[in-house]
């Protein structure tokens, strides 16, 4: 039986905008991975009557109702009390938990735990309990006409932890069967050009399903399927990524892979080449992204932060006579950059990056954005120009100017049509 959940935010800060609703976040991406369909997030106040009317309409749409906050001992906190009027239970004293809270406040605040903590030893009667080593406040989840009530702390680590711990167990009960899922990393290609081409399994699938996920810079879709065992699961999972690389063509750059870099890195180290950087505008990002990734210096030579045209010229030996020909953010610049730092640091192949990162134009007027990316073999030098991140601030032109670099290099190994 497929599931669907809610989930249902309370605190008054989050209305306000004090805060943003990063439970629900995680959350969500928690239950998708379980395959449990999220259709509604709402946000309410500390207000009994509102949260009351929104579990109401909750309790009609989904057979999952997950809150967070107000399980504090303040009197603002009264998830539980609300829920329990809604369902008609009854809360009972937990003397146990009571003592546990005790022996917190003794142990981790040196104090005596205050009487308003009493109420959070409150459970519903017949529930699950969710004991909380990391705060004070437990969670709870009860069943109550085919509808589960989970209910987690609001702090975001106490309800990670809950939510990780206590209620992803819990769940798993409910959805009898293995879940399995898969990443479909795409870089190349918006999420709304990719959900066109892929409108009709994202829209009408529900075993396996496909769900688009927003990142920075690239796209992500989550295919996932249930089924008895694992290898049904696979199963059923393998003609949807097929489709999907089909659908999408090369922009597809690894399923269940970590990043870009990764996915190059990896490619370096089967072909055994090694790789060198030169970097104007990017200051050294493309080879912190390199070096990020344990077992580096078997593909990584190093690179140079050529910011200056001194640098470019005096490391690099880029002359000074293209420099002040074609300015510094050109093709001429970037192929030479590219050659003299392959040559300068004795690698297989060498990138080089130069661009405007904004906010200001350069002296030619080049626009913000503007970024040429070298990349120099034994056999040839290659350029290809770009319009990173403009208008959305320097570090997104930096982080997009990276990611360009990478999945050059990617449809330079792979000899796929360089874009
Ligand atoms: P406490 O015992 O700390 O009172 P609680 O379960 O009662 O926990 P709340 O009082 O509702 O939770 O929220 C405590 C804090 O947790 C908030 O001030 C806020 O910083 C954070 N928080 C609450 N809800 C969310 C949410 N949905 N997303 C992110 N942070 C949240
Ligand atoms: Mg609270």
């Amino acid at each position: 039986m497929s599931h669907t959940a809610e989930l249902i935010a309370v605190g008054t800060e989050l209305l306000l905008g004090n805060i943003a609703n990063t439970d629900a976040q995680m959350i969500s991406e928690g239950l998708s991975t379980l395959g449990i369909t999220v259709h509604y997030h709402t946000v309410v106040g500390d207000n009994p009557q509102r949260l009351s009317e929104a579990l109401e309409i909750a309790r009609r749409r989904a057979d999952i109702i997950i809150t967070t906050g107000g399980l504090g001992p303040t009197y603002d906190d009264l998830t539980k009390q609300t829920i329990c009027k809604t369902f008609h239970r009854e809360l009972e004293l937990h003397e146990d938990i009571l003592e546990e809270i005790r022996t917190w406040f003794q142990k981790r605040m040196q104090k005596k735990m205050p009487e308003n903590n009493t109420q959070q030893a409150m459970l519903p009667v017949g529930c699950t309990i969710f004991d909380n080593p990391v705060g004070t406040a437990p969670g709870c989840a009860f069943e109550e006409g085919g509808v589960h009530v989970l209910m987690l702390p609001g702090p975001p680590f106490e309800c990670r932890y809950m939510f990780e711990n206590r209620a992803v167990p819990y769940l798993r009960q409910l959805t009898d069967g293995v879940i399995v899922s898969h990443e479909i990393r795409v870089y190349g290609m918006g999420e709304s050009a990719v959900e066109e081409k892929l409108h009709g399994p994202m829209t009408t699938l529900t075993n396996p399903t496909l769900a688009p996920y927003a990142k920075t810079n690239e796209v992500m879709l989550r295919a996932t399927a249930k089924a008895e065992t694992a290898e049904a699961a696979e199963e059923l999972l393998k003609p949807l990524v097929r489709q999907v690389r089909e659908e999408l063509g090369d922009v597809v750059y690894g399923v269940d892979v970590g990043s870009l870099e990764e996915v190059v890195s990896e490619l370096l180290r089967k072909r055994g080449l090694t790789l060198s950087t030169a970097e104007s505008c990017t200051g050294g990002l493309v080879a912190k992204r390199i070096t990020d990734l344990p077992g580096a210096s078997s593909i990584f030579r190093g690179g140079v932060v050529s910011y200056t045209d001194k640098v470019k010229s005096e490391v690099l030996g880029v002359s000074e006579a293209i420099l002040s020909k074609y300015g510094a953010v050109s093709e001429p610049v970037a192929r030479a950059m590219a050659e003299g730092c392959r040559r300068v640091c004795g690698s297989d192949l060498a990138v080089s990056v130069t661009g405007v990162a904004g906010p200001g134009t350069d002296e030619r007027g080049t626009p913000v954005g503007t970024v040429f990316i070298g990349l120099a073999s034994e056999q040839e030098t290659l350029c290809r120009q770009y319009s990173c991140g403009r208008g959305r601030g320097r570090s997104r032109v930096r982080t997009s100017t990276a990611q360009n670099v990478f999945d050059l290099l990617r449809r330079y190994l792979l000899r796929l049509p360089l874009i």
